[in-house]
Parts: structure tokens; C-alpha cells; sequence
């Protein structure tokens, strides 16, 4: 195999200017042109991972196939590169630290002053390794999180610039910036930008790509002060104004020949590029003009600086791409489940919708209020799709409403419930007990065996699936034959515990809850089997 090259994506100026989807991006249209890509992320925090961060926070948490917990632009990777990615792509600072602090007590520098520099670089630098020999990939791209020029990724830029020396022609560097356009000055400026270059300087880093976010194209001018005041060519000072859909991103990006460029940079034969599929998907995006209306019921409110679209990135594309191939347009209602606690009466509204979606969640906040909508989608035959605790709280539902058990609860909202439709196992009541939470949930793909005649069936045409989990609690199999006599149907069972996975309620258009989250598995180019169906189903109710 060739030398492997290596693609280090970094931030200017401000926090949130894209460059996960930049990175994803990039990795698509140089995936698209022949070469084995896979992209990393290494985030400042000293979290280990991001499963203990509140995801109004911090965004959501992704969950790879084996089980780690990460930031939201490893799905961004995922959905572009059509590809699985794993835990070895991820880290954190406390991740690095934690290796170190691991090999320093079991003597593996051999008596050596274990210092920040350069120990701590050469760890980040192994695990970049790592990451690119487990993935074969030709080109590794690796983000760096936060922004230039503050104290917390200092160390990754510091490993960047070391691979960089040890490796001229190998290694490039892609800065991601915004230009403003002050409204009373209405012109573009790059000084933030300038100084964002010269502050990689300051690393000793000297980037290669310009990306310009913005809300337009780079003029001429802007271009020239660009390549003058930050060392970089004119052609490469890279466009990327605000588009429609993050979908198009590599389009526009293949239009300004980045892929081209960047290949000649790292010294790579170019190959033309085979974007059609993805180019069919953009064209039905732009086209598409039917709406269809989804409520999304759970409890929201005080989303710190994220918003609601950061905390469920995956479900809202798992729609979009769901929705695409059933030729319609989602719109999203975010339903605050706690106003029919207070008001019951306002869940008439849910007839207006095309179908409900709860999705998965923590805590005791609002869970009445999701019930009471679960009861009537049920009742009124609104389409209903139930994400994890969305599932759980189906089969509440079902046991209060149906078996009149009326005090049948998930312990996770009433530990002493006489009636724990859902419960803890005994493994996972040990980790509780010992305030072990993190990393401690069932997390990562587990097979699931299917029931013939069931809408999981209909879905995904198969005997046998896996999905990626993330949860502490369970269906309880005490309640299983009860609430089958009540109509619900457990089409899906882990076979190696015995878990229930799979709920649907037969007697309805479209009920169904799983226990799993199948939206980490949804991309554009290979939407995901019960999304697609759950969108069919709603698409019927339009009028
Ligand atoms: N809170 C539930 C559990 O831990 C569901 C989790 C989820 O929805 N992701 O089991």
C-alpha cells in the first residue's frame, strides 16, 4: 500500500462554522473519485466520552456500531461516507490523557519524565494511526474541535504540526472560517479570517485550503486578499456559502474542483468523480414539494446553546431521507410534551399531524404528557413511530390503558412501582448502584430476530438485523404474554438475552416502537427501512 495521507480540518474564527460537514464533505467527493476514506474527530473535552454530556449542550450523542458514545459529526461522517465508523476514529483530551496516565503507571516509558510535550502528541498521533490502519483508508481526514486560537486544542494542533514535519508531502491543512458581512458595511471581510491563519502560524502550522463560510460566493478581491495575507494559493481560497441542504455542500465544493486540488496537493493521481447517485438525491431534494407534517412529542425546554435540531440531529435526517424516497418534504413540529399534562385537552391538536414520533429520552420530566399523546394516536389511528423510550412508553401505555394496570410504570420514573412493565436487570442495577454511568448503558448493535407478518418484516425484508442501542432499562418478559393478549405484537427479540426490541400495536394504520435507535443507520443514499415505511404511512394520511 501507498503512503497514507493525511487531511487535518481545523476552525477559525468561530465555533459552529461547519466543519463537520465540511470534513464529510471532503471525504465524499475524494471517496467519490476512487480513494478509501474514513475521518476523525478529536474534541477537546476532558469527558472521555460525549455519553455523559447533556445533549442540549453538547448536541447529540452518537452511537457507533461498537458501542461509542460520540460526538454528532461521526454521523456526519457516516452519512456522507455511507460507511461505518468506529470507536478508534473518536477521541476526546481525557482520552488521550487516560492512555497516558494508563501507560505511565504500568512503566511503559521506561523510568522517563512522562511530560505534556511531547508525550501527550505522540499518543494523539498513535491513535490517528490506529484509526487510519483499521480503516485501510488511503486518505485520513481528522477535525480538529473548537477554534483556532484557544488554549483547549492547542495539543492537537501540536501532534498535526509533528506528523506534518515528519511527513512533508503527506500531510495538508484545511481551515474552515467565517467571513462576516457587517449588514452597515455590506461587504465580505477576511480579517478574522487573516488572523485566524496567522494564529495556525502561531502553531507553526501553514494551511493549504481556505474554506470561506459565508452567506455568499468569494468575489475575485476577496480571493486575492485571502491567498495575500494568509500564504495560500488564489485557487485555493475555497467558496462555501450558506446552502439549502448540507446535501449539496460537496457538489459546490466539486464545482470550485476541490477534490482535484486537494489530490495534486497530496500528491495523489486524480480520477474523475462518480457523484450521479448522490446528485439524484440532491435533485429530489430541491424538487419535492408535498409536505409532510410530523410531530416529534417529548419534553423540551432550556436548551442551552444548542438547539433542539443539535439534540436530534439523527432522527431529523433519518426523516429527511426517509421522506426524499417517498418523493415528500418533512415538516417537523417539536410537540412539549408537559403541556398535556397540564392541558388535556390540547391533544386534539395531534390530528393535524401525519404522524408522531417520540423519541429516545432520559428522566421523569414530561413522561406523563408523552403517554397521554401515545393513548391518542393510538385511540385516533395517527401513525406512530416510538424511539427507544418511545417504545418503552408504549407498552406502558398499553398496559395502564388496555390491561388496566394502572399503576404500570418504566422504574426509571418510579423505582418502587408494584407494576415495572420496564425494569433494570440485575447487571445494570449493580452499575446504578455504584453511580457507574459512564459507558454503563447497553450500548452498540445487538442482533434482533424478526417475526414474519409484522410491519418490522414488511420493513426490512429480513430474518435477522442488528441495530445500535443506547439505554439502561428493559422490557420486563413478565408482562410479555399479558400484553400480547392485549394486542401488542413483539416482532423483534434479541436472541442472545431474550430482549424485547421490536412493539407494534396490529390493530392500527402504522404503531410500531423500537428499543434501539435506527436512525444511526439511516444516509441519503441508503435510507432506513422502518423510517421509509413509518413516512409511507404517514403519507397516507395527507389529504
Ligand atoms: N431512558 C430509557 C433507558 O435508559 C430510554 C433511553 C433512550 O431513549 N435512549 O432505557
Amino acid at each position: 500500500m501507498k503512503k497514507p495521507k493525511y487531511i487535518f480540518v481545523v476552525g477559525g474564527v468561530m465555533s459552529s462554522v461547519g466543519k463537520g460537514i465540511t470534513s464529510s464533505s471532503i471525504g465524499y467527493l475524494l471517496q467519490s473519485k476512487g480513494y478509501k476514506v474514513t475521518a476523525i474527530k478529536a474534541d477537546p473535552y476532558i469527558n472521555i466520552d460525549a455519553g455523559t454530556m447533556n445533549p442540549t449542550e453538547h448536541g447529540e450523542v452518537y452511537v457507533t456500531e461498537d458501542g461509542d458514545e460520540c460526538d454528532q459529526d461521526i454521523g456526519n461522517y457516516e452519512r456522507f461516507l455511507n460507511t461505518n465508523i468506529y470507536s478508534e476514529n473518536y477521541m476526546t483530551t481525557g482520552r488521550v490523557y487516560d492512555t497516558v496516565i494508563h501507560k505511565e503507571r504500568n512503566l511503559e516509558y521506561k523510568g522517563k519524565c512522562v511530560e505534556v510535550v511531547p508525550h501527550i502528541p505522540l499518543e494523539i498521533i498513535k491513535r490517528i494511526k490506529t484509526a487510519q490502519k483499521k480503516s485501510q483508508a488511503d486518505i485520513t481526514i481528522i477535525e480538529i474541535g473548537g477554534t483556532v486560537g484557544e488554549y483547549q486544542n492547542i495539543l492537537f494542533l501540536e501532534a498535526a504540526r509533528m506528523l506534518k514535519q515528519q511527513n512533508p508531502s503527506d500531510v495538508i491543512f484545511v481551515l474552515v472560517s467565517y467571513m462576516p458581512i457587517p449588514k452597515r458595511v455590506g461587504e465580505m471581510k477576511t480579517k478574522p479570517t487573516q488572523n485566524a491563519a496567522r494564529e495556525l502560524n502561531g502553531a507553526g502550522i501553514q494551511t493549504d485550503f481556505i474554506i470561506a463560510r459565508s452567506e455568499r460566493a468569494l468575489d475575485k478581491k476577496r480571493k486575492e486578499k485571502l491567498a495575500t495575507f494568509c500564504g495560500i494559493d488564489v485557487a485555493n481560497a475555497i467558496s462555501a456559502p450558506d446552502a439549502d441542504s448540507i446535501y449539496e455542500i460537496p457538489l459546490f465544493f466539486e464545482k470550485d474542483k476541490l477534490g482535484d486540488k486537494i489530490l495534486s496537493k497530496l500528491n495523489l493521481k486524480n480520477k474523475p468523480s462518480k457523484l450521479n447517485d448522490w446528485k439524484k438525491v440532491v435533485k429530489n431534494i430541491k424538487s419535492v414539494r408535498q409536505e409532510v407534517k410530523i410531530g416529534v412529542v417529548g419534553k423540551y425546554f432550556g436548551t442551552g446553546d444548542f438547539t433542539l435540531a443539535d439534540s436530534y440531529i439523527s432522527v431529523i435526517e433519518a426523516v429527511k431521507h426517509a421522506c426524499w424516497i417517498n418523493n415528500v418534504k418533512p415538516k417537523l413540529t417539536w410537540i412539549d410534551s408537559e403541556e398535556y399534562e397540564r392541558n388535556p385537552k390540547k391533544l386534539k391538536e395531534l390530528n393535524q399531524y401525519h404522524g408522531i414520533i417520540v423519541p429516545g429520552g432520559f428522566g421523569t420530566r414530561g413522561i406523563e404528557g408523552i403517554i397521554k399523546a401515545i393513548k391518542y394516536v393510538r385511540e385516533n389511528k395517527i401513525p406512530y413511530f416510538g424511539l427507544c423510550y418511545g417504545m418503552q412508553l408504549a407498552c406502558i401505555e398499553v398496559a395502564r390503558d388496555v390491561l388496566n394496570i394502572k399503576d404500570a410504570n418504566t422504574v426509571e420514573v418510579n423505582a418502587k412501582t408494584a407494576n415495572p412493565v420496564i425494569h433494570v436487570n440485575p447487571f445494570q442495577a449493580e452499575n446504578i448502584k455504584a453511580n457507574k454511568y459512564g459507558g454503563t448503558l447497553r450500548l452498540g448493535a445487538y442482533r434482533c430476530k424478526i417475526a414474519k407478518d409484522s410491519l418490522a418484516f414488511i420493513a426490512y425484508q429480513a430474518n435477522v438485523i442488528s441495530e445500535r442501542h443506547r439505554h439502561r432499562y428493559e422490557f420486563n418478559n413478565k408482562y410479555k404474554a399479558q400484553l400480547e393478549k392485549a394486542g401488542l405484537k413483539f416482532s423483534g427479540i434479541n436472541p442472545e438475552h431474550n430482549l424485547v426490541e421490536i412493539a407494534e400495536y396490529p390493530n392500527h394504520p402504522w404503531f410500531l416502537g423500537v428499543q434501539f435507535h435506527p436512525e444511526y443507520k439511516s444516509r441519503p443514499l441508503s435510507p432506513h427501512p422502518l423510517y421509509v415505511q413509518f413516512i409511507k404511512a404517514a403519507k397516507k394520511r395527507i389529504k
